[in-house]
């Protein structure tokens, strides 16, 4: 009998996971997901960027599976005919105190073996961004966009053509390993798997108590808000343009971001969310609150920033701040060119002394596999994480 392993979650990763172990391992694959469709989560809110590698730690888990998942990923795209577009990137320094940073960035990018990166003064970056301004960039000319749900969604495709399958609207409320068999009940119904994988995102947390394993991080939900450019403001942007991020954080700073439907995205800021699944303000949860606010590591975290804390909120209350955000790259634009649009709440794991986890964290203990901490760029990366989690799970 083929071995039966159960994947929580049907976002880009759970899904990517499950086809890696169809057709690597010939296990009959079962994706669980609460919600009644694939990609609903992160999976399908956030900047459709394949990123190239340009930031992480060199010999990162990061680093070595975003390159490779970019190559993966543009591999799968074009066997599939799913949009795949490198429209390049431009890091801006907008004063000179940002420009030694582009430095360090560039030589960061060439270590994790980012092809073709060129640093570019004022009057080169305008030659590629015709209405961008600053004072020098980094030019990532092969970083792409891509449509992350549809990815999801093939891929999805492909494990029931593996003979697997997916079952939407099947929330998993219970999990217990006895002897070999991991036992589930997820949607009223019961399973039985020689393993499982969980690639729960926001639900991280509550799986890894189900698996009798809380750890000692915890899932932050940190929403990310955008505007979007209107009518002909779009055509001020031709492809990704990022501000030098601040390396206190592992997100990268309000961006311009071209997407493959032609919209062009002004976000995400970072504002920690009220409810796991906090899209809104107004979308608060007291359970979830409850969890988030008790852990220590939150205190910690929102002592140590609480300065950068209350002007992500202001950006987020402000469409101001957003538009100030943006004007310091692609001045010509005004309030009247955004308007907003739909957001994402990032899952970012977070340690009890406060500090963000940056890696992805895979933790793999019995028969149950834990995806632990999986921001960005994990959608780029998705097709190789599945690869590393099918050789390290025994
Ligand atoms: C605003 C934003 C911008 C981003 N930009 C980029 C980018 O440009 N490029 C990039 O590479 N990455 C980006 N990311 C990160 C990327 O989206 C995520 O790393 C990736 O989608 C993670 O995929 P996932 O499958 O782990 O999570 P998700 O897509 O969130 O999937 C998790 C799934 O688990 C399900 N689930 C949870 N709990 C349970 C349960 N108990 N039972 C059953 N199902 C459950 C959920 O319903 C969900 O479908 C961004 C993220 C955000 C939020």
């Amino acid at each position: 009998m083929s071995e039966r392993i159960g994947v929580v979650g049907a976002g880009i990763l759970g899904l990517a996971v499950a086809r890696e172990l169809a057709r690597s391992r010939g296990a009959e694959v079962t994706v669980l997901d609460k919600e009644p469709g694939v990609a609903v989560h992160q999976t399908g809110r956030n900047s459709g960027v394949v990123h190239a590698g340009i930031y992480y730690p060199p010999g990162s888990l990061k680093a070595r599976l975003c390159r490779e998942g970019v190559g993966l990923l543009r591999e799968y795209c074009a066997e599939h005919a799913l949009p795949y577009d490198e429209v390049g990137k431009l890091v801006i320094a907008a004063n000179r105190g940002e420009r030694a940073a582009l430095r360090g960035l560039a030589e960061r990018a060439r270590a994790n073996g980012v092809p073709d990166v060129a640093e570019v003064d004022a009057l080169g970056l305008r030659e590629i961004e015709p209405h961008a301004v600053g004072v020098g960039a980094v030019h990532s000319p092969h970083t792409a966009i891509a449509d992350f749900a549809a990815v999801a969604r093939r891929l999805a495709a492909d494990v029931t053509e593996l003979g697997g399958s997916v079952k939407l609207r099947h929330p998993v409320t219970a999990l217990r390993e006895s002897g070999d068999t991991v036992r589930v009940l997820a949607g009223g119904e019961r399973f039985a798997f020689d393993r499982l994988v969980s690639c729960a995102g926001l639900g991280t947390d509550a799986v890894a108590r189900m698996a009798g394993r809380a750890g000692d991080v915890r899932i932050v939900p940190f929403r990310g808000e955008y505007f979007a450019l209107a009518g002909a403001a779009k055509s001020l942007v031709r492809g990704l343009i990022y501000p030098v991020p601040d390396p206190r954080y592992p997100f990268l700073g309000v961006h311009l971001t071209r997407r493959i439907d032609g919209e062009v995205l002004v976000g995400p800021n970072a504002v920690m969310a009220l409810a796991y699944e906090g899209y809104s303000w107004r979308r608060i949860r007291p359970a979830d609150l409850r969890r988030i606010l008790t852990f220590p590591g939150t205190a910690r975290l929102a002592a140590e920033h609480w300065r950068t804390g209350v002007r992500e909120v202001y950006g987020s209350l402000a469409k101001r701040a957003f538009l100030a955000a943006a004007r310091r790259y692609v001045p010509e634009l005004t309030g009247g060119d955004l308007v907003r649009t739909s957001g994402g709440v990032r899952a970012q794991a977070v340690r009890r002394d406060g500090s963000l986890v940056d890696d992805f964290v895979i933790d793999v203990h019995g028969r149950v596999a834990l995806i632990r901490n999986a921001p960005s760029p994990a959608a780029t990366s998705s097709l190789a994480i599945a690869r590393h989690i099918a050789k390290a799970v025994p």
